[in-house]
């Protein structure tokens, strides 16, 4: 494999000479740039090599990522449930509907601190109070107010929730507040991802979307999954060619017209230089339309124009899709 290695331009025909003569493998050509790094130990060299771990990514899957999905990336492990014990680990993004996009099927994933060291890592929100919950901080209210803290899209929301819950519970408060609030609140986020996830649930629904094939072996697991995977991307491609040009997500519309019916709440004014003041149900906040920001951070996180951002987008005589994120 170190020959391959040396050799980065060895002709493509002459490579699938020397695999066939090596490995009696035929080398297609198809999917090229995918990835699959296979580690096997051998303690000497006249025991088979035993199986340690692999690393699978389709080219398809990385330029579908890169040109169609949000920048996130969840990344959890589940075990295989079958006679040979072992993890598997799943990276899955973010489509432009928000719906999972499995971006490496089975591996072991580097450190994310060592592969993207700029990027913003955040912990899911369910696991947090799993852990929260295990530490001895039980009940509805704490449950709900530690919620309402993660869902907080502005750090006066969050610094809000967690005073109330420093006198509903002082051990909880200071449990909760030992975590960095901008790996698990939304009023930390930044707003480069224009994605408001708290929780990691895609990847766990991708975990028991491929449950039956956990129980395979190795091979038959990476080929039931590879074939699930493929179906999925052949029925995602028919849907959206079937869509029309510049069409919305079903997922992002739905989200769009729940912020429309909100905006009617909403009085908005005029306050110069292209900023409105917007009161909605007791709150006033500033919307910049040209600027896609309003007070409540909530346009700015997921990149859908807030209910106050609508209602100040109509003052101004758009149309609120023209303002949705790229
Ligand atoms: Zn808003």
């Amino acid at each position: 494999m170190d020959s391959f290695r040396n050799q980065p331009n060895l002709p493509i025909d002459v490579l699938k000479k020397q695999v066939k003569a090596k490995w009696n493998v035929d080398a297609h050509e198809d999917n090229v740039g995918s990835c699959l790094i296979l580690m096997v130990e051998r303690p000497m060299p006249e025991v088979p090599c035993r199986f340690q771990r692999l690393y699978v990514s389709f080219a398809a899957m990385k330029t579908g990522f890169l040109q169609g999905c949000r920048p996130v990336i969840g990344v959890d492990a589940c075990f295989s449930k079958g006679r040979y014990k072992g993890q598997l680990m799943t990276a899955v993004g973010r489509d432009a509907n928000n719906s999972m996009y499995p971006l490496s099927i089975v591996g072991l994933v580097p450190s994310l601190e060592q592969v993207c060291p700029t990027a913003e890592h955040r912990t899911c929100v369910r696991h947090l109070y799993a852990n929260f919950r295990s530490a001895g901080h039980k009940g509805l209210l704490l449950k709900d107010l530690l919620w309402t803290a993660a869902s907080s899209y502005t750090q006066t929301d969050f610094h809000y929730a967690m005073e109330e819950m420093k006198k509903v519970s002082e051990p909880a408060y200071d449990y909760l507040a030992k975590n960095d609030p901008s790996t698990w609140c939304r009023g930390c986020f930044n707003t480069m991802a224009k994605s408001d996830l708290v929780h990691n649930n895609c990847v766990e629904c991708f975990n028991s979307w491929i449950l039956k094939y956990r129980q395979l072996t190795i091979m038959s697991m990476l080929e039931g999954i590879r074939n699930k995977l493929m179906r999925r991307y052949v029925r995602k491609r028919e849907l959206i060619a079937a869509m029309e040009d510049g069409s919305l997500g079903p997922k992002i519309m739905a989200k769009l017209e729940k912020e429309e019916d909100g905006a009617s709440h909403c009085w908005c004014t005029y306050a110069g230089e292209g900023i409105f003041k917007v009161e909605c149900e007791g709150k006033r906040v500033a919307v910049s339309v040209e600027g896609r920001t309003c007070g409540c951070r909530k346009w700015d996180v997921t990149g859908i124009p807030c209910s106050h951002a609508i209602s100040a987008i109509l003052y101004h005589g758009g149309n609120p899709i023209d303002y949705l994120s790229d």
